[in-house]
């Protein structure tokens, strides 16, 4: 049988004339194509193709002749991998290839002893690590000889001295590399697909050393952590290779009293970069670092890689490259990954910092913050009192924190998942928060917390919380602080022109309001008013209208309540100015009102001149086996009417105050927990019966929206009715996810871990929507609801609604609009921005959940704006 034909005929000298594809030889030959092509001096260089470097690896024999002829009989050369995405790794650039004793010899006389031993000696190095597979230690600091000699000893041959055998080597270990178990696993888990294949360049090298001004450098345009336009790099005179940006021995690109700079020292070669580097941001459409050689006074570009950046720097970049032209709009968009704005919207830990790890739990609302630390809420307030910041560390929290929680700088809990109490409230709030970290042991009595290493603080320490990676640090860490700049409310604009479904936030306050508005959400989706009662004056007079004794007492305080009410709903629709505001009415079980702890229930007892016995007997009587199934939402406004009466009564005014103030509200009041028909009707017909009284005595006209928030399965599968009833469906995906897996929101933190590990979940249901169970109970629901009344509003309120997943999913149910936490809302401008203009590029539209038929018709014939850069 013959053998196998030897490879490597199939070669690509980078021309100005030829055109590559990332998909055949990988971006960085692309890329230095194009360089090429726009005159920057490359020196000449080859592409293999990844078909040929495939063969390599899988043993077929190499002829390096027709490659070595492309170069000068004396040079040396560098072979550089070419992977079609630049994130997806590739084995490290070898140097100096074709080193051997002979232009050893010949280096030392026109370069110098200490240029040509170092250039040997670092090629020996990376032959004898990558190549021959030998102990890196033993070439650790050794000059060439023992460099020589270790290889010898260690393979028995002296070191190969043609080149010819040389290159082969190095493509055959470069291309097995490729092929390696954990080159594979690690740029799987980068998105590469499974055949992911890998081109190689070998190109002439320049030296960085010799006579006059030599050396080696990088420069780019912007700075990658704010993404302004600045001159950053290094240059070293005298070596060769990558250099790392700060390098000690290395000087200035730009002038700078601190030393010598390139700009002084070669003018023209300076100006040259500059040049270089516009028109790489111009032609590749892209911030690009440069890494360049300087040989005696003449500049080559070995090579260009796109800016590494913080997710800051990537929102101005893109905008800046949109504004100056360079690249569409749309493309702007698509080029910021939405998950990656909550880095700008909250302050982080540096992420260059060391960091002092004492527990982990879930990362339940993204920012940093350092505070000292404080096991109460009343220990918040007084740190808040003092103006120093704090760090609130409970069990859980429960209503009665709310205060602590509004004080407290970031929140860590013991129990509870991304739906918990404390998690719902932080990221309403917008400070870091850390649920469910098990591994701590907490005292609060005597106000000291274990961590899982037995290292225990107290009260008043101080650390820092990282509510984007779920941890707390010991001590005050360095921090970036968040950017909300004029950059960022663009990019978030042009996300409006292209988006096809609206976005509001969930706003409990009118501090939360404002926020909504800062991010310009289009209206309030869920105003959970029960957040309105926690302000200590509030929660008495709510606590009053609990022990009342008849619906008359009861009215009376309610009485009381009232304008606090109105006033409440007046200032957040003034803050709205004639955007939507959805209320919803007061949802939880009463005795979340009440006090938990004997003394709290002592100080009660006192404030209402009652004795403790009775209030304790009352509050008793409140408490339920299962108060998420029990006594509240829509269940209460049935047993208690008055609430619900003095909530749409002072709606109803507030808008009424507004109308004179010139802002025209239609309120939309929303009813929770519903599960059938006549608890819509029986709602329906009060507040109808509120609204008919206020217009006589207030003597105004209004109009308002009531609809439904659908929570339960069954008013989901019932939605045909209920729609009857109601104007708007807005379903909390929060209380339907856990009724639809019979999973408490508050507790599945404890079993979630093991949970997702051993794969009985994929994704924690609270954070990412169920798609296929909670998923189809929203399609079900949609579509019954829809099919009842035509005009009806689909909207989704959950934790889910800032998720760009689930916003996929709304879209293609047709639903109006997501509803999601204030400082979510940019994140789902720009992940709705992004589904539309991808369904532009590929006209996939919605498919209908049962027959596969499409639903919405997709928006054809738009220009392509994923149109890759091409690097
Ligand atoms: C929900 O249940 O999804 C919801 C938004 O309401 P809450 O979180 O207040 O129960
Ligand atoms: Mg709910």
């Amino acid at each position: 049988m013959n053998a196998p034909a030897a490879i490597l005929t199939d070669i690509a000298p980078l021309t100005p004339t030829e055109t590559l594809a990332g998909a055949t030889h990988g971006w960085r030959a692309k890329c230095l194509q194009r360089l090429i092509r726009l005159d920057i001096p490359v020196p000449p260089t080859v592409a293999l193709p990844m078909t040929t470097v495939r063969a390599i690896a899988q043993g077929q024999p190499v002829d390096c002749r027709a490659v070595l002829m492309r170069f000068g009989d004396a040079a040396l050369v560098s072979v550089r991998p070419s992977p079609e995405n630049p994130d997806w790794g590739g084995p490290a650039t070898v140097l100096n290839v074709g080193m051997n004793s002979q232009r050893h010899a010949e280096l030392t006389r026109t370069h110098g002893a200490q240029a040509a031993d170092t250039m040997y000696r670092r090629f020996v190095q990376s032959y004898a690590i990558h190549v021959a597979r030998l102990d890196p230690d033993m070439f650790d600091g050794a000059d060439l000889a023992t460099a020589l000699r270790a290889y010898r000893e260690e393979t028995d041959e002296p070191f190969p001295e043609d080149p010819q055998r040389q290159l082969t080597d190095v493509l055959r270990s470069m291309a097995r590399a490729w092929e390696g178990t954990s080159a594979r696993l690690l740029r799987q888990a980068k998105g590469a697909p499974e055949g992911a294949g890998l081109g190689l360049l070998v190109q002439e090298m320049a030296q960085g050393f010799g006579p006059g001004l030599s050396g080696t450098g990088m420069i780019q345009f912007v700075s990658g952590t704010s993404g302004e336009p600045q001159i950053v790099g290094r240059f070293r005179g005298q070596t060769q290779g990558p250099v790392a940006l700060g390098e000690e021995a290395a000087i200035f690109l730009t002038r700078d009293p601190r030393g010598p700079s390139l700009e002084d020292r070669a003018p023209k070669v300076f100006a040259d970069l500059i040049r270089h580097g516009a028109r790489c941001r111009e032609r590749l459409r892209e911030e690009m670092q440069i890494e360049f050689t300087i040989e005696d006074g003449r500049l080559s570009v070995l090579d260009a890689i796109k800016v590494d950046r913080t997710a800051r720097a990537a929102v101005r970049i893109a905008v800046a490259l949109a504004d100056d032209g360079i690249i569409p709009r749309e493309e702007a968009l698509l080029r910021i990954e939405p998950r990656a704005l909550s880095e700008v919207l909250h302050p982080q830990v540096d992420p260059h910092a060391a960091r002092d790890v004492l527990v982990r739990g879930i990362a339940a609302s993204p920012g940093a913050a350092t505070g000292r630390l404080a096991f109460t809420a009343i220990a918040a307030q007084t740190f808040a009192a003092r103006g120093e910041p704090s760090i609130l560390v409970r069990r859980e929290t429960s209503p009665e924190d709310i205060r602590g929680m509004h004080s407290a700088a970031g929140v860590l809990t013991e129990r509870g998942g991304v739906t918990s109490h404390a998690a719902v409230i932080a990221r309403g709030l917008g400070v870091p928060c850390v649920v469910g970290a098990g591994d701590m042991r907490l005292d609060v009595r005597e106000g000291a917390m274990t961590t899982p290493s037995g290292r225990v603080l107290r009260e008043g320490d101080v650390v820092t919380l990282d509510g984007s990676a779920g941890e707390a640090l010991a001590g005050a860490m360095p921090m970036l602080a968040p950017a909300l700049d004029e950059t960022f409310r663009t990019l978030l604009h042009w996300s409006d022109a292209a988006r096809d479904i609206g976005v509001r936030a969930n706003a409990d306050t009118p501090a939360d309001a404002e926020i909504a508005r800062k991010f310009d959400a289009q209206g309030i989706g869920l105003c959970r008013t029960e957040h309105m009662f926690f302000d200590e004056d509030r929660l008495t007079v709510m606590r009053e209208m609990i022990f009342a004794d008849t619906p008359a007492d009861r009215a009376a305080v309610l009485a009381r309540l009232l304008p606090m009410q109105r006033a409440d709903f007046r200032r957040v629709f003034q803050i709205m100015a004639g955007r939507p505001v959805c209320i919803r009415l007061l949802d939880p079980p009463l005795h979340e009102f009440l006090p938990h702890t004997r003394e709290g229930l002592r100080a009660l007892a006192e404030a209402l001149d009652r004795p403790l016995s009775e209030v304790t007997r009352r509050a008793e009587a409140l408490s339920e086996f299962n108060p998420m199934l029990g006594m509240r939402g829509v269940r209460l406004g049935i047993v208690w009417p008055e609430i619900y009466e003095m909530q749409a009564r002072a709606i109803f005014e507030a808008t009424l105050d507004c109308a004179a103030d010139g802002v025209t509200v239609v309120p939309e009041i929303m009813i929770p927990l519903v599960s059938t028909r006549r608890e819509v009707e029986l709602v329906r017909t009060k507040i109808d019966a509120v609204a008919a009284l206020v217009r006589t005595t207030r003597g105004g006209e209004f109009a308002y929206r009531l609809g439904v928030m659908v929570e339960t399965p069954r008013a989901a599968l019932r939605a045909s009715d209920i729609a009857v009833n109601a104007a708007f469906l807005s379903f909390g995906t929060n209380d339907l996810t856990q009724m639809t897996y019979g999973l408490s929101r508050d507790d599945a933190g404890r079993f979630m871990g093991p949970y997702l590990q051993s794969g009985v979940f994929t994704e924690d249901p609270f954070h990412v929507l169920d798609v296929d169970g909670v998923g189809e109970l929203l399609l079900i629901g949609a579509e019954r609801g829809r099919a009842a009344r035509k005009d009806l509003t689909l909207a989704l309120c959950g934790e889910h609604g800032g998720d760009p997943e689930s916003i996929d999913f709304c879209r293609k149910a047709g639903f109006d609009y997501v509803s999601c936490s204030p400082f979510r809302v940019p994140m789902a401008r720009l992940a709705a921005a992004h589904l539309a203009l991808r369904e532009r590029v590929t006209p996939v539209g919605a498919r209908d959940w049962q027959t596969g038929e499409l639903r919405r018709p997709a928006h054809v014939g738009a220009p392509n704006p994923a149109d890759p850069a091409g690097v």
